[in-house]
């Protein structure tokens, strides 16, 4: 059972229908083994439908009021069956073509593989690290927010231990050094929003603006 989770926030913008980007699918990804979120998400779904029949107006934010309106337009689906592998997270089958250690992971170092997933987007990038087992990062803090959700086996840092299902968040005030469990290789699913970074002449000239 996972012992770190998303916040109320994010959550409440998943359950409204604001969240089909990589940061959504990360999130449903949590949700599909996480009991204790999904009980979090029926509550915020049933808060979401009450606030709508009040007929007194209710200090809402519009932004939760806009997110609330824009689910209610959203037919009902019927979630079309996805093939793949059951080991992988329901919402990532369709864009990961096999099992983790088929994947055509690339070297950032002899210890740290990546995978870049397919629906990165310009506001978030998706990934899938995996770090050998008992090797740890360099020391290193963010440039913005990283999502994280261990996908397989488990990672610690100076703040605790996170197993598979565990949700965590980094941001520019953490600065840590995982380290992979000895036992197995630790395979998370990250989603940064780290600014995007140019290359190449026009790159060279927005590079000097983009602080
Ligand atoms: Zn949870």
């Amino acid at each position: 059972m996972a012992n770190y989770h998303p916040t109320d926030e994010l959550l409440m913008e998943f359950t409204a229908g604001q969240k089909h980007d990589p940061l959504g699918i990360l999130v449903a990804c949590h949700l599909e083994t996480c009991r204790e979120c999904q009980n979090r998400a029926r509550v915020f779904e049933q808060l979401g439908g009450e606030i709508l029949e009040e007929s007194s107006p209710t200090p809402v934010s519009d932004r939760l009021l806009k997110s609330i309106l824009n689910h209610l337009d959203d037919a009902p689906k019927a979630t079309p069956e996805v093939q793949g592998d059951s080991r992988i997270p329901r919402p990532l089958r369709r864009f990961v073509p096999s099992f983790y250690d088929r994947l055509p992971w690339k070297g950032m170092s002899k210890n740290i593989k990546e995978f870049t997933l397919p629906f990165s987007n310009k506001e978030y990038t998706a990934k899938f690290y995996k770090i050998a087992a008992g090797k740890e990062l360099p020391v290193h803090t963010h440039k913005g927010n990283e999502f994280t959700l261990v996908l397989s086996g488990n990672f610690s840092d100076d703040a605790g231990k996170y197993n598979e299902g565990d949700f965590i968040l980094a941001d520019t005030s953490t600065h840590h050094q995982p380290r992979a469990g000895m036992e197995e290789d630790c395979i998370c699913f990250a989603v940064m929003d780290a600014p995007l970074k140019f290359t190449g002449f026009f790159g060279r000239m927005l590079n000097p603006f983009m602080r």
